[in-house]
């Protein structure tokens, strides 16, 4: 049975690209006669809200989209994802990491395309990392990239389907660096949860924009090093506004409860995104 899923972050408020993508993803679902499923990603305690939370399950209905219940809220299952990252760290595949977020923040403001940030450290020396642990210093862990690759005899078997391409492509999980799976504030990172999720909750087709197709190569490698089904992947294009910039959560002006105060009907937007 085809399942799949819209996956948002309660960080802000929903805009037209949102929208497509979780019409998009239902669509699919009803076309398959599948299920479809919302999950909530509301690990990152700083920026998740409630109040956004309350927003996306009515623009959601407003929308017309109907999700099965109950609604899977990451933060009330990191032991899931404890548990997969101790199954990591028993094999050897993550290391901590005490950088802190200035060292980082440098870092990335010194890399060539900015916005991305890509670490490949490994561990510190042992008695150093026993010195700082017993300095109380925090840390995150991060998967050993070079571990990784030792324990599947390299990266060359490595690949997805991607379904509006119609191929597989190649696994490229050195995209991400040595990314952080367990943040120092909420012992858990985006990849890692949305892979126990998708394992869990029988994910066999993750539709999402193009701007997660380099997070897929790194999500690939975790499923194949926790031993989890590689579901079939859909990225699709971004949605662009009348300036032919792509929408973001940015741009007040856009989001679906604006266009709603505004008079505007479910059945236009979902006419003016192709659907119906
Ligand atoms: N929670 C992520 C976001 O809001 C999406 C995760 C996913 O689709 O895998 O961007």
């Amino acid at each position: 049975m085809f399942v799949t899923r819209f996956a948002p972050s309660p960080t802000g408020l929903l805009h037209r690209g949102h929208a497509f993508s979780a019409l998009t993803a239902h669509a699919a679902a009803r076309a398959a006669g599948g299920r479809f499923i919302l999950r909530i990603e509301d690990i990152d305690a700083t920026r998740c809200r409630p109040q956004f939370e309350a927003a996306i399950l009515e623009d959601l209905a407003w929308l017309g989209l109907a999700w099965e219940q109950p609604v899977r809220r990451q933060s009330e299952h990191l032991a899931d994802y404890q548990a997969a990252l101790e199954r990591l760290t028993a094999r050897g595949l993550t290391y901590r990491c005490f950088r802190t977020r200035r060292e980082i923040a440098a870092d990335i403001a010194r890399a060539p395309h900015g916005a991305m940030e890509i670490w490949r450290g490994g561990p510190l020396p042992q008695d150093e990392e026993a010195a700082r642990l017993a300095a109380g210093e925090a840390f995150a862990w991060r998967l050993s990239l070079d571990a990784a690759e030792r324990a599947l005899g390299g990266f060359g078997s490595l690949d997805f389907l991607e379904e509006s391409q119609g191929r597989r492509i190649p696994a490229d999980p050195g995209l991400g660096g040595d990314v952080v799976l367990a943040r120092k504030d909420v012992g858990v990172a985006y990849h890692l949860a949305v892979v126990v999720d998708d394992a869990l909750q029988g994910i066999n087709h993750v539709i999402r924009g193009a701007d997660l197709f380099e997070a897929t190569h790194v999500q690939r490698l975790l499923q194949a090093l926790l031993d989890l089904p590689a579901p079939v992947y859909r990225h699709h294009a971004l949605l662009s506004g009348p300036d032919g910039r792509r929408y973001a959560k940015r741009d007040r002006a856009q989001t679906l409860a604006e266009l709603r105060a505004g008079g505007m009907t479910p059945q236009a937007l979902r006419r003016e995104l192709g659907f119906d």
